[in-house]
């Protein structure tokens, strides 16, 4: 039997990432994953989607060519290209995490696996027909998509009409019409390409407002954006049902229909832990995740759950950073895993992005804040390059403590600066010491800066 000091279940962004970093300390590391390394980001998540945002943001700007002074007739989009280009993309992306799984010494196997118990080496693993042995083990299953119960869903999905990210990536052609079921961050990201790139698109959303936990201007923004080129937002709406060619929902006026050609369920993801057999060492779990603390640690000693798998904050940096301090704990090095100052973004055009505290929740957790709204016309680079651009951003200003507890924008690079907005969160930098940074002109991020002028 095969004993590793670290085996880690799953390859996606918290599998790897944690395998390198072990091996990277020193630690015999093995990776058991069941479809392909790089889980959701690399193959049907993070990565695919960006690569469809970026050719339709081009091709939008193709089709106003006239605006940027060069002339482009009869623009197209060839959706297969798009496809094959993605493909081509999350090939170099994978093989990129092979690479390094091979320089690192990690151990691959391609196979399915589950905890088979505890034996005199340590855990024992299945990793397909193989039995390995490990003294760590790390969980990293991930997450899949939520299938809510809905009358005619899983027969929509078994037939194709339904769609998930997995499948919505690969469709061969545009479909004329798609539903969203879900403005949530998935759903927008899709129906922002497939509406740019000439498909009727449809979001059928419960909450009254789109983007979950985004901040409320920023998502009437982005909406209001989206209308105007003809996507339509059913709110406070509940599906009922999905037909062979259609989608029923309720909303406050009563029952209505809308036919489509595909259906993209993107209401939500789940806690993937099925066939991992928690069960064999007793992990604790809850509401279908593992449990864990603020060292990645379950309940068992020696057992590890980073991702979405521990259901905290499914996105892939978090992932990312969880699987350093899983690692640091194995190392005993102190290091805490905080989910405070964690970036979040929104790909669409424009593009969104947030960390900290929103005003309302800074005032529920007791903070004296002051909220300053800066367009983001006050940038020349903004100027430049955004057609009528209404974006902006919002500081959420600690009056006592004199620096940033939340940062949320809306308006293109927003994904690229928030990084730099988490820093000064993170650090609790006071709004003088900021002020004495010189940021680089023309950039959008001088709106941040600029921003920190107003405050009184
Ligand atoms: P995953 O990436 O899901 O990887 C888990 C891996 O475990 C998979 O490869 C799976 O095959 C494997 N596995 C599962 N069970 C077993 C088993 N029993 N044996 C062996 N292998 C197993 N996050 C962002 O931060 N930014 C984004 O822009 C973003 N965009 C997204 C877009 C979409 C459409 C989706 C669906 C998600 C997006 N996310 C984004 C979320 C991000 O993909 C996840 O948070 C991230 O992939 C989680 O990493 P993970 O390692 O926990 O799990």
């Amino acid at each position: 039997m095969d004993k590793y000091d670290v085996v880690v279940l799953g390859g996606g962004p918290g599998g790897y990432l944690c395998a390198e970093r072990a091996a990277q300390a020193g630690f015999k590391a093995a990776v058991v994953e069941k479809r392909a390394l790089g889980g959701t980001c690399l193959n049907e998540g993070c990565v695919p989607t960006k690569a469809f945002l970026y050719c339709a943001k081009n091709y939008s700007a193709a089709k106003h060519a006239e605006t940027y002074g060069f002339e482009a007739k009869d623009v197209k989009i060839n959706h297969a290209a798009v496809v094959d280009r993605k493909n081509k993309i999350v090939k170099t992306l994978v093989g990129g995490v092979g690479a390094t799984m091979k320089s690192n010494k990690i151990k691959v196997y391609d196979a399915e696996g589950s905890i088979k118990g505890r034996g005199p080496e340590g855990f024992e693993i299945n990793a397909g027909n193989e039995v390995i042995a490990c003294d760590r083990l790390v969980i990293a299953t991930g997450s899949v998509t939520a299938v809510p119960p809905i009358n005619g869903l899983k027969e929509g999905l078994a037939s194709g009409f339904v769609v998930t990210n997995r499948e919505v990536l690969d469709l061969k052609e545009l479909p004329k019409s798609i539903v969203c079921l879900g403005g949530g961050v998935i759903g927008l990201e899709m129906a922002c390409y497939f509406s740019t790139v000439g498909t009727k698109v449809t979001i059928v959303e419960m909450m009254p407002k789109i983007a979950g936990p985004t901040d409320a201007d920023i998502c009437k923004l982005l909406q209001k954006t989206y209308e105007k080129e003809g996507m339509e937002f059913m709110l406070n709406a509940k599906v009922q049902e999905v037909g062979k060619d259609s989608v029923t929902y309720e909303d406050a006026t009563g029952k209505h229909t809308i036919k489509c050609d595909k259906v993209l369920l993107a209401a939500g993801r789940r806690a993937n832990i099925s066939g991992v057999n928690v069960e064999a060492l007793g992990i604790v779990t809850e509401r279908g995740a593992i449990v864990t603390d603020s060292h990645m640690c379950t309940n068992v000693p020696g057992v590890y759950a980073v991702g979405d798998c521990n259901g905290k904050l499914m996105l892939a940096h978090t992932a990312y950073r969880e699987a350093e301090v899983a690692v640091h704990h194995m190392q005993g090095v102190k290091d805490d895993m905080r989910y405070d100052h964690i970036p979040s973004v929104i790909y669409t055009n424009p593009e969104v992005a947030s960390v900290g505290y929103s005003e309302e929740k800074a005032k529920e957790a007791g903070f004296n804040v002051k909220t300053y709204k800066v367009p983001m016309m006050m940038s020349g680079r903004y100027v430049a390059e955004t057609l009528n651009g209404d974006g902006f951003c919002k500081l959420v200003y600690d009056v006592d403590k004199k620096c940033l507890v939340g940062v949320h924008m809306v308006g293109n690079y927003a994904s690229e600066m928030i990084y730099g907005a988490a820093m000064l969160l993170d650090t609790e930098m006071p709004i003088e010491r900021i002020k004495k940074i010189v940021f680089p002109h023309p950039t959008v991020s001088e709106v941040i800066r600029e921003g920190l002028f107003m405050i009184k």
